[in-house]
């Protein structure tokens, strides 16, 4: 009866919320990995269309006036959303669709698809540890990597809004967790499919 589920990911900038996903993806079989649209400059190694659809201001401004976000947020002072059309298909088609979005985001998507979604949220074991991270990671200048971590400090909050949590303290170690996480996604029924399924198993009584 399964209709597609949503796997919400989230955890401050750094967390390793796409390490995880890399390091886990052989493992949680067919899935779609929801990629968001950003006002943000793409970092060295990102890729347009693969990483993030990196667009202007403007751009990202007439995609809300027209209706095309499932939920966008503003985070760390640049737009990122969510395009509803590629969700809406691969749900159609039963895959598990995995979104990488902030709390905000995470708020938005359980007020319209609740019963689809399984979320999760990734953290280091510290906030020491995820500064060593951000500057490891050499990606973002110092400014960045003070505001990211001043956004942790918020973000971490939200913990509690969430299904699971996952301490990343190795990577080895959260990929498997994050696998059962995927795998039980898997399971959330829409409402709909669910009274559909109990019609026909009632059918012949
Ligand atoms: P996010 O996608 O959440 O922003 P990344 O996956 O880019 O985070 O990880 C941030 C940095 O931390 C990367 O340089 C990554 O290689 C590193 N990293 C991720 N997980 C671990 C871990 N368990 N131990 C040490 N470093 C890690
Ligand atoms: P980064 O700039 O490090 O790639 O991402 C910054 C933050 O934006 C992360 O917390 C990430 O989860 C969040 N994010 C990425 N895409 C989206 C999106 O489409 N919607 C929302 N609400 N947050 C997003």
């Amino acid at each position: 009866m399964q209709k597609g589920a949503i796997l919400v990911l989230s955890g401050p900038s750094g967390a390793g919320k796409s390490t995880i996903i890399s390091a886990a993806s052989d493992e949680i079989g067919e899935y779609y990995f929801s990629i968001s649209t950003t006002t943000r400059a793409s970092r060295q190694g990102e890729e347009d269309g693969v990483d993030y659809f990196f667009v202007t201001k403007e751009a990202f401004e007439e995609d809300i006036k027209a209706g095309n976000f499932l939920e966008y947020a503003e985070v760390h002072g640049n737009y990122y959303g969510t395009s509803l059309k590629p969700v809406r298909e691969s749900l159609n088609e039963g895959k598990l669709v995995i979104f990488d979005i902030d709390v905000q985001g995470h708020r938005l998507v359980r007020a319209k698809m609740n019963d689809i979604t399984t979320s999760v949220f990734i953290t280091p074991p510290t906030l020491e540890a995820l500064e060593t991270r951000l500057r490891a990671r050499c990606t973002d200048d110092e400014s960045v990597i003070v505001n990211r971590i001043t956004n942790a400090k918020s973000e971490i909050k939200a913990v509690g809004e969430y299904d699971f949590t996952i301490i990343n303290d190795t990577v080895d170690e959260a990929a498997k967790l994050f696998v059962i996480v995927a795998k039980a996604a898997r399971l959330k029924q829409s409402e709909e499919e669910e009274e559909k399924f109990v019609r026909q198993w009632l059918k012949n009584n």
